[in-house]
This record gives C-alpha cells, structure tokens and sequence, in this order.
C-alpha cells in the first residue's frame, strides 16, 4: 500500500504505485489538455507531483517538450541566477565488502589498486585540493567496517577540517557513505558534515537486490530508509541520486520523486541536493553490459523534468559528463558541479598518488578547476565557492523556508561574488583573473543600491587587501 507518510521503504516508494504512475504517464503521454495543465501548475513554481511529472517525462510532444524546457530554464534563472557552485570529491579509501555490480570497488575485485589514506595522506590531498581553490568537498569512501570504521571517517573529517594552507580552508565537507545507524549519523553530524549524500544506484527492489549480491547494501530497506535515520540523528540536508543506466529512467525518475516527497511529508524537509549520474567505464566495468543507458537528450530532459518537479532543490552534475552534456545540463537546472575532480584514492596530490589506478570511473570532463572556472564565466555563470549556509546554521527546514521565500538569493549573490574574488586572488591564472574581474565588475554594476552593496564592495576592497572569509 502506497503511503508516502510511511517509514517503511516499500510503502513510501511503491512498486505498485510506481507502476500505476508509469501507465498513468504512458496513457497521457500526447494528452494536450493533461499536459498543458501540468505545465501551468509547474508555472506556480512550487513544484510537481510524481505522477505530474512523470506525465511530463514521458510526453513526445516536441512543443511541449519545448515549453518544459523553458520552464526549467526559467525557474532555474529564478531559483539559482547564474551562479554554479563549485566541489571536488575526496576519496578516502576505496576497501569495500559490498558487492555492487556496477562499481570496481566491489569486493570481488581482486586486481583493483586497494588504498585507504593514512592522516597524513589526507592533509597532503587536502592542501592540494586547497592550493586548486576548493572549499567544499564531497567525502567519499567504500564500506568496510574493518578498513574503514565510522572512527576513521570522524578523524579523516577533523584533519580535513583543521588545514588551513596559506589562505585555503575547507569549509564544508559534505559525505557520501554507506547507510548506517542513527548513533554513526548523529557522530557525523556533531563532526560538522554539511550534506549527507547517499545515491539509492535504483529504487526498483527486485533489481536492486540482483545488482547487491552481496554485503550489507544488499538490503534494499535499510538502504531506502538511511535517510530518515540521518535525519532523526540531526542530519537536516540530505542528498539524493540513482544511478542512471541501472533500471528505466522513468521508473527512477517516480522513485526518486517519491522519496524527495516522502522526506518532506515525515520531515518537513525534502532533499537539499540530487544528484543524476550516469553510469560509466571504470576498471571492471562496461557501462554498455547494462540495459538502461540513457542518451544525452534522455539525460536533459531528466534534469529539465527534476528541475520543474522540485524547483528547491539543488542539483550536482559531476565530471562524469563530458563538457558538451554539462553546458546543456547547466542551462536546464543543475546548481552544483565538480572541477578537477580526481576519483582514485591520493589522487590530488603527485606524492599520493600510485603506479597503480584506484579509481571509481574513469572522468570524462578531465579539464583543472582553473579551466572549468573560464569556461562557466565565458558562458555567461558566477562560479561560486560559497558554503555560508551551514556555517550560519541555515540548514534543513530553516534553509527551505529563506529558499522558497527566494530572500536566499540576497545571500547567494554577494557570497558568489566574494568566493570568486578569493578564487582570482589566490588560484587563478593570469587569464582566467582577467575573465573573472570583468565578470565581478559587471555583477556589482547590475546589483541595486542598497546596504547589502555598500557591504559587499568593502569585502572586495578587503579581499584584495588580503583578508578572507567573508560571507551574508
Ligand atoms: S558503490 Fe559503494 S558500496 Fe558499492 S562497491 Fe562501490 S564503493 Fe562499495
Ligand atoms: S548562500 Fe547558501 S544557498 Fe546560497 S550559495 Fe551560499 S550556501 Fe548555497
């Protein structure tokens, strides 16, 4: 029985309703007068429900396809601006017991480079990361209880945290691990994690249980509801994803809807970020042994369909994608990339690194954060390294309520502007601090009068004096 109140993973994300909804969406996918009221309920900005959405998914329509396009680019503009946020993962190790089909590090994998950072290799890939101009990381590691224990990631968070190399510091270090207790979930908050990210790879129970053999993510409950045992430890902004090219894009797309609407009806609080990977080449791996890849025109029309369906909530592209699909993804809603990004254990820094390829999969935007951060101005973004709403405790509910007010944005601007001019300042070549000066020169010009300016333009008078950490 389908209830989205539930706290049992397969009440709140129903196979039968999931079902329903994609017959539902299938029977009306040329239905005009459907459609066209969806889009004018999606106009009011406030978001979709899954069936709506899916309907809008599975429209073939090319004028309405069109219109949902604009409509995503539009909230996106109205939402977000043109600020893009900037991370970097940092793998920490990559042991493993699970047994993820689709992953190298899956415990079956004899050959794989097998590495888990000491402290001291962490402050050298944190320094690295820093000296590249990042401040927001995404902690990322396999689950081993033995290798990798909830202690090692709190001491891993700590040292990561404590760096502070010339003028770098990490300011948020979001943390993508296996589901786990309420206890562990409480531990990671009281260390400071910003988001807890964790992809359910699929939502469909039956494939996802062939798909985790083995291990203790094989439990497709315990997984499905790591959420809501994150939030009752404290966690308040949770991140969500399904790895495309596992099941039927349509069929992910209602889930993931239906635990974003699952979390804000028993939390108050939907998803603070979703994330759309699409499965990828990796040691082991052959993305093309899987059934459900999806094409890039699939892939946008996803991204503009999740943009119209939560339009509060931020959405990550990483280097999986190559440029071409990021600039076309970035148009239609996604908020967050990664720059520079390196997916093996050491990666960042030369002296970590090994002979040997640790990596999760191979990138495909394999561009330094410096050429991601030209690249996003000369098309028209304000690359952001702002993390103030964690910092200021603008976190889960209280976040939402400034963020659906849109009174957000009098943060996110002058903070995006702050961030880059600390970037130009201490990161950037020659040629892209020219790109970026002209850019700050014209974001400032455009932005009214009010005290919010006046205070902006002595921080980047500051900043350029050598001060830093500035933020709304
Ligand atoms: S996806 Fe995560 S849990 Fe699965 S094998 Fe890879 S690292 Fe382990
Ligand atoms: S002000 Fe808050 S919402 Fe805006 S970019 Fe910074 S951290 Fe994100």
């Amino acid at each position: 029985m389908y209830d989205k109140k539930s706290l049992k993973a397969e009440e709140f994300i129903s196979h039968e309703e999931i079902l329903d909804t994609l017959k539902y969406a299938e029977e009306n996918k040329n239905n005009v007068e459907l459609i066209d009221k969806i889009i004018a309920k999606a106009k009011l900005k406030k978001g979709l429900e899954h069936r709506e959405a899916s309907v809008l998914l599975a429209c073939e329509i090319k004028e309405k396809n069109e219109e949902i396009y604009e409509l995503a680019r539009e909230i996106k503009q109205e939402f977000y601006g043109n600020r893009i946020v900037l991370f970097a993962p940092l793998y920490l190790s990559n042991y493993c017991v699970n047994g993820c089909v689709y992953c190298p590090y899956h415990a079956q994998n004899r050959h794989i480079a097998r590495k888990k950072m000491t402290q001291e290799e962490i402050k050298k890939e944190v320094i690295a990361l820093q000296d590249m101009g990042h401040k927001r990381l995404a902690i990322e590691t396999g689950e081993d209880p033995i290798h990798n224990p909830i202690e090692y990631v709190l001491e891993s968070l700590k040292t990561i945290y404590s760096i502070h190399h010339k003028n770098g510091a990490i300011r948020r270090a979001n943390v993508n691990i296996a589901a786990t207790t309420v206890e562990n979930y409480r531990k990671l908050k009281e260390a400071g994690i910003g988001t807890y990210i964790l992809f359910q790879e699929t939502y469909h129970k039956e494939s996802y249980e062939k798909l985790h053999p083995t291990g203790p993510k094989h439990n497709y409950a315990y997984h499905t509801e790591a959420m809501d045992r994150a939030m009752e430890g404290g966690i308040d902004d949770v991140g969500l994803g399904v790895l495309f090219g596992l099941e039927r894009y349509k069929y992910e797309f209602a889930g993931l809807l239906m635990h974003a609407e699952h979390l804000e009806a028993v939390h108050n609080v939907g998803p603070h970020t979703i994330s759309v990977p699409r499965i990828r080449h990796a040691d082991d791996i052959d993305p093309s042994k899987f059934d459900n890849g999806i094409d890039d025109d699939t892939f946008c029309k996803i991204v503009a369909c999740i943009r119209v369906a939560v339009p509060y909530t931020g959405m990550i592209c990483s280097t999986r994608e190559s440029a071409a699909v990021r600039a076309r993804v970035l148009n239609l809603g996604i908020s967050q990339i990664s720059g520079g990004s390196k997916t093996s254990v050491g990666g960042y820094a030369e002296e970590n690194e090994t002979e040997e390829d640790s990596s999760q999969f191979d990138v495909t935007d394999t561009r330094t954060l410096d050429e991601v951060m030209k690249w996003l101005m000369e098309l028209g973004y304000l690359p952001s390294f702002c993390t103030a709403c964690y910092r200021e405790g603008r976190t889960g509910e209280r976040f939402m309520e400034i963020c659906k007010s849109k009174q957000i944005q009098n943060c996110c601007h002058p903070n995006a502007l702050i961030t880059l001019k600390e970037y130009l300042e201490d990161y950037a070549s020659p040629e892209t601090k020219i790109v970026g000066e002209k850019l700050i020169k014209k974001e400032f010009a455009e932005l009214q009068e009010s005290k919010v300016k006046e205070v902006l333009a002595n921080n980047l008078e500051k900043i350029e004096a050598g001060e830093r950490d500035f933020r709304f």
